[in-house]
């Protein structure tokens, strides 16, 4: 499961949860002066060394962050000087310490145990997956990003089928093995961008960034079909329904959740062990005022530090423009529409080796589930390309696949998670 950055509560710490108080007295009783700062809210909590040195004072709100460097207006201490600081990077945050860095293993533990508690606050205990309150913190966050990015996101509810008779027949403990073992799947078969949530009782989400209806339910039938596939260890055979939504127009949490349950109902009514989507969502608009004006522009933060990637990252966003505005236009024979996309994919094929080489080289632990989502990648491709030879893929498909899965879904958030190998 990647770690997606958790949303710090107004004290800086993820709130709430087994470990918050725990995190809470470590930091507040470290020996060196400590405080927790925001990018957009600048010093937020301070330990009590920190305030012994510099006073409460010191902590009033809006000290701004640099962009890159220490918090700006760092208190000077008592004595008019000015104490030496130092930022250790986490994530949405900085911590800042003062003084010298003689404690500096105490507090790259510190650092991993604040990691580590905020964790295990928004882990479900049973299965792993997200908890419910941490899918809370999230979904805001990536609502706003999807509005204002106009890439769409969607949800899966996956739910298990006649769950009350696997404990009735098997125990509880059973049932419990069989969630667990169901999660297991689920993580296996999700793509890296997507989380995992136990939604309640027997029921998960799946929150999926850049993904519009067709592809969150291409994505529902992908799990139907790895629950169903295999007997499950204590139990046998097993099934699941699942429900789609993406998130459309601008509807609130509960609305989209509503339809989303909706969905799933029709799903467990027409059978169970199927997939029913609600075919509504923001990519169909978002794909189709694009048409003419969609061009994927290159931007700066999109830059690895890797300078072979970054070029090669460069280049896949022109051949990316070439078939998305090829394929913007009506289907004609001989307009070097499935010319474009052999050669994005034949120029993809020969990055990701690149990159994975690259990657390798340097280290990156999640190597292999990024050659797997290369290797997803690639397959998808594949499909989509023999559609198109076979006159049956749409604009909708081709343009879906090439911006949102490849470029917004794989090259900036995948990709995102090796930065920090190139300082990034
Ligand atoms: P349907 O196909 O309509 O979804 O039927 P169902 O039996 O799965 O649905 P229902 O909602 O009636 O029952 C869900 C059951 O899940 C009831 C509850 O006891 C069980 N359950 C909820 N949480 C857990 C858990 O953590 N462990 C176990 N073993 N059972 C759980
Ligand atoms: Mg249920
Ligand atoms: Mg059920």
């Amino acid at each position: 499961m990647e770690a997606p950055a958790a949303p710090a509560g107004p004290a800086g710490f993820v709130p709430a949860g087994a470990g918050q108080a725990e995190v809470l007295e470590t930091f507040m009783d470290f020996p060196a002066p400590l405080a927790l700062a925001n990018p957009a809210l600048g010093l937020v909590q301070a330990n009590l060394a920190w305030r012994r040195q510099f006073g409460e004072a010191r902590l009033a709100a809006g000290t701004a962050l640099a962009p890159d460097g220490l918090p700006v207006a760092l208190p000077e201490t008592p004595g008019g000087g000015r104490a030496a600081f130092r930022r250790i990077d986490m994530p949405g945050r900085v911590l800042v310490v003062a003084g010298d860095a003689a404690l500096r293993p105490e507090l790259d533990e510190l650092r991993t145990r604040i990691l580590q508690l905020e964790r295990l606050a928004a882990t479900d205990h049973l299965t792993g997956a997200w908890n419910r309150s941490h899918f809370e913190r999230v979904v805001a966050g990536e609502l706003a990003r999807s509005l204002e990015t106009r890439a769409p996101v969607s949800l899966v509810l996956v739910d298990v089928d006649h769950f009350k008779r696997v404990n009735d027949t098997f125990g509880h403990g059973a049932g419990d093995s069989v969630l667990r073992e169901l999660v297991d799947r689920l993580q296996d078969h999700i793509r890296p961008s997507d989380l995992l949530f136990r939604w309640g009782g027997e029921e998960f989400a799946v929150l999926a960034p850049g993904t519009g209806y067709r592809g969150a339910g291409r994505l529902a039938e992908h799990l139907r079909v790895a629950v169903a596939a295999r007997p499950f260890r204590e139990v046998g055979p097993v099934t699941v329904s699942l429900g789609v939504a993406e998130h459309h127009g601008d509807e609130d949490a509960r609305a989209w959740f509503l339809r989303l349950d909706e969905a799933l109902y029709q799903a467990k009514w027409g059978g169970r062990d199927r997939v029913h989507t609600d075919r509504r969502g923001n990519s169909d608009q978002w794909a189709g005022e694009a048409g003419g004006r969609l061009a994927l522009a290159w931007q700066e933060a999109y830059e690895s530090g890797e300078p072979d990637i970054d070029a090669e990252h460069r280049e896949l966003f022109a051949r990316a423009n070439r078939v998305i505005e090829l394929s913007l236009g009506q289907p004609r024979a001989g307009d070097g529409r499935l010319e474009a996309l052999d050669d994005l994919v034949e120029h993809s094929r020969r990055h990701f080796a690149h990159e994975e080489a690259i990657l390798g080289r340097a280290g990156y632990a999640a190597l292999d589930k990024h050659r797997r989502a290369h290797a997803g990648l690639l397959r998808r491709a594949g499909v989509l390309r023999s559609r198109l030879a076979a006159g049956e893929s749409s604009l909708g498909a081709v343009v879906e696949f090439v911006a949102q899965d490849v470029v917004v879904r794989h090259l900036l958030t995948v990709d995102r998670a090796f930065f920090p190998l190139f300082g990034r």
